[in-house]
């Protein structure tokens, strides 16, 4: 079974490996954004609360993140399924109970696998990304999107993420540094922690990762 933490910055290309990774695998890619956006369309309480934060680029409290993420995470383990884990944890103290839990299952992460790109880059692609509002995939279109464009793999209509613009992107870029980067120390030390050089064709990367997941 496949247990797997990818890390890296917004925009490093996380959710777009975990995507071509999951067949092969036969995994679920739990991505907390994503979760979290369905349910800002819903409606619901949690999504209520959540855009609050989300607009501005800012982290839900760990309590709330955790709460809900170690649910998804013990049901899978109770199944046998495996899973792909994209933007969580982000803090130090979701790393901490995420690997807590684990412990007590008597289980720990297959690897961690930290995405890396330079921030100019991700600066670029993050204001030039645009979302599938049916499949959650990305596109770039640095100069603006054509009216008639629609998604490449499934024609859902394509959107701005709220969180894609410049002042939210600048917030998000310092609350990874401050929050997230913590978390390279953490499983580093504890000798999980593999990096993959996130430039180039995705493809080429979607290789570099599977070198890792052949070696486990
Ligand atoms: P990206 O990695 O591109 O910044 P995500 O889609 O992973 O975007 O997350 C978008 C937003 O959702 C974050 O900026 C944050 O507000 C919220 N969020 C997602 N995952 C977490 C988490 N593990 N802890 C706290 N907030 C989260």
């Amino acid at each position: 079974m496949l247990r797997l933490i990818l890390l890296g910055a917004p925009g490093s290309g996380k959710g777009t490996q975990a995507d071509r990774i999951k067949e092969s695998y036969q995994a679920i890619k739990i991505s907390s954004g994503d979760l979290l956006r369905e349910e800002i369309r819903k409606k619901s309480d949690l999504g209520l609360q959540a855009k609050q934060f989300m607009d501005k680029g800012e982290l839900l409290p760990d309590a709330l993140m955790i709460g809900i993420l170690e649910k998804i995470t013990q049901d899978f383990e109770k199944r046998g399924q495996s899973y792909i884990l994209d933007g969580f944890p982000r803090t130090l103290p979701q790393a901490e109970a995420l690997m807590e839990m684990m412990k007590k299952q008597g289980v720990s992460p297959s690897s961690v696998i930290l995405i890396d790109v330079p921030e100019d880059e991700l600066l670029r692609r993050l204001s030039s990304r645009w979302t599938c509002k049916n499949c959650s995939a990305t596109w770039s279109y640095p100069e603006g999107k054509a009216d008639n464009v629609v998604c490449k793999q499934c024609a859902g209509e394509l959107y701005q993420r709220d969180d894609d613009k410049k002042e939210t992107i600048l917030n998000r870029m310092e609350v990874y540094r401050k929050n997230t980067e913590p978390l390279i120390r953490f499983f580093e030390e504890k000798g999980l922690l593999k990096r993959v050089q996130g430039l180039g064709d995705p493809d080429s990367i979607t290789v570099r990762i599977y070198e890792i997941l052949e070696n486990i």
